[in-house]
């Protein structure tokens, strides 16, 4: 058993320096549990992780707080990008921030189709990472990577000489199978990246990030245990699933945990009013600032239905937004928060329009109003076509929003139906509306209903179990004979 273990941990987005989605709060809170686990002497490796970033334009960061490390140069085509490294000091684990013009002046964090510009940021911050922990002291044992924005590090450390006789290994959490990078062809040849020549890869694989980071990976993590499974299916595999099942005995499935400090409705500085299981009649006080905030009835006895999430044809939003325009009931209101697909912001803007006093769509990203979204509405939707995790269901029950969602990936490992929400199967408004009817028998029950949200809140979502399971990944790795399972 080794002492300790270094962990490069690799992410594009990490809380609470930039926030796009789910991505942000692991790559947030993972590296630092993982860093606090207890260690039992002989039995467990001490970790020492840290974090690699893209300094975004929009990084909340003073700074003067960064540490200059190195400048270098990386190839593309035959012109020189200039980039810059920088260590940043005050946070919980030390956390590495990778600078150059084509990172700091990008207008988004992700474009909607990854484009040339994505690609050529995110191939150049995974081609930085190794070159520039060539010329620094620490040297990881593991480097940890986080879907298709940081595959190419994977792919690349075959190459580099440097590496060859270092043995780093190496995992890929999967927080998103369909987003594979797109075909990046031109842009590899631009950073003269090679193809593989032997792989197990189809054809047309082999030049998108995504799958040749999991073809380098030794272990490819999926961000729930059904997920997992689900991927190795056609419906789920996006056209990777035979090369997946050839990959099954280093498919580990773990479920992502979340912060239970960052999102505790005890202490939450974003709700109007904080309570915990023993106090849910405050729940009342944050849906009438969302009301009023929002311009709607300030109703007490509705129902509140909340959606907070990216908004994609992935979370099914205009699965809901049909139910809403079938429901057959009177007090209802729907607020859903979140921005993406135009032509979807537009249906949902209409069913606004349709229902003035019933339904708020609000297109931005803003933390407060999810908060108070939380711990306010009633119930939290997700009627997601596929759902590889989902945090939104978990920071729901942990605000005692009782979640209606589909029967898939982490919504399926996360929900008890009846017991901690109600899950439905299908791929249909009528399905939703079903199960909604379903829930409401019990809202109506008071006794009930306020047995059902305790138990909501009750619920463990933290790190602990997960992190533990990582751990055991990585010492299984550093095992000295082990050995991939490899496809080339
Ligand atoms: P995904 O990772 O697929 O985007 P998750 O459910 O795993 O979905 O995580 C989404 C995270 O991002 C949650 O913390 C959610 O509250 C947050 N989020 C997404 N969109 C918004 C928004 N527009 N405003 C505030 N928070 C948002």
């Amino acid at each position: 058993m080794r002492e300790s273990i270094r962990i490069l941990f690799l992410a594009a987005e990490a809380d609470p320096f930039v926030k796009v989605g789910g991505l942000a709060d692991v790559a947030g809170s993972l590296p630092v549990a993982l860093q606090n686990l207890p260690i039992k002497a002989g039995r467990n490796s001490k970790l020492d992780v840290r974090l690699i970033l893209p300094l975004h334009g929009s990084t909340k960061i003073n700074r003067n707080d960064l540490l200059k490390i190195k400048n270098i140069s990386i190839l593309f085509g035959d012109v020189n990008i200039e980039v810059q490294f920088y260590k940043y000091l005050h946070w919980k684990i030390p956390v590495y921030f990778i600078e150059s013009d084509l990172i700091l002046n990008a207008s988004t964090i992700y474009s909607n189709n990854p484009t040339n510009t994505d690609q050529q940021k995110y191939a150049l911050f995974s081609i930085a990472i190794l070159k520039i922990l060539e010329l620094q002291e620490w040297q990881p044992d593991i480097l940890h990577a986080n879907d298709w924005h940081t595959s190419l590090t994977l792919y690349c450390l075959r190459f580099l000489e440097y590496y060859r006789s270092k043995r780093i290994k190496t995992i890929l959490t999967l927080h998103n199978l369909p987003y594979m990078g797109g075909d990046g062809k031109d842009i590899l040849e631009k950073y003269h990246v090679v193809p593989p020549v032997i792989t197990k890869l189809p054809s047309w694989a082999k030049t998108q990030f995504l799958p040749l980071g999991l073809d380098s990976a030794d272990f490819i993590v999926p961000v729930s245990p059904s997920y997992a499974q689900e991927i190795l299916t056609t419906e789920f595999g996006c056209g990777l699933e035979t090369y997946l099942q050839s990959r099954k005995n280093s498919i580990y499935g773990i479920l992502n945990g979340l912060d239970q400090t960052t999102f505790d409705p005890k202490k939450d500085p974003y709700l109007v009013d904080n309570f915990d299981a023993s106090t849910i009649q405050r729940r009342k006080n944050n849906r009438r600032e969302l009301q009023k905030n929002l311009g709607l009835p300030c109703e007490s006895n509705i129902v509140m239905f909340g959606m907070v999430g990216r908004i994609n044809w992935q979370k099914g939003i205009d699965i809901a937004i049909k139910a809403f325009d079938l429901i057959d009931i009177k007090n209802w209101q729907f607020v859903l928060l979140g921005s993406g697909e135009p032509n979807l912001e537009s249906e949902a803007l209409d069913l606004q329009e349709r229902h003035p006093d019933n339904v708020r769509s609000v297109f931005r990203y803003d933390e407060r109003l999810g908060r108070l979204i939380y711990g306010g509405a009633d119930f939290f939707l997700m009627p997601s076509r596929y759902e590889p995790c989902g945090l939104a269901q978990m920071i729901a029950m942990r605000y005692g929003c009782v979640p209606i969602v589909r029967a898939t990936g982490g919504l399926r490992d996360t929900i008890q139906d009846g017991k901690t929400g109600f899950l439905f199967n299908g791929i249909s408004s009528e399905a939703l509306l079903l199960t909604i009817e379903r829930a409401l028998a019990v809202f109506n029950h008071q006794q009930s209903w306020h047995k059902l949200i305790r138990t909501c809140m009750n619920q463990d979502f933290g790190w602990s179990v997960s992190a533990i399971k990582y751990r055991e990944l990585y010492q299984q790795l550093l095992i000295k004979d082990f050995q991939i399972e490899s496809t080339n």
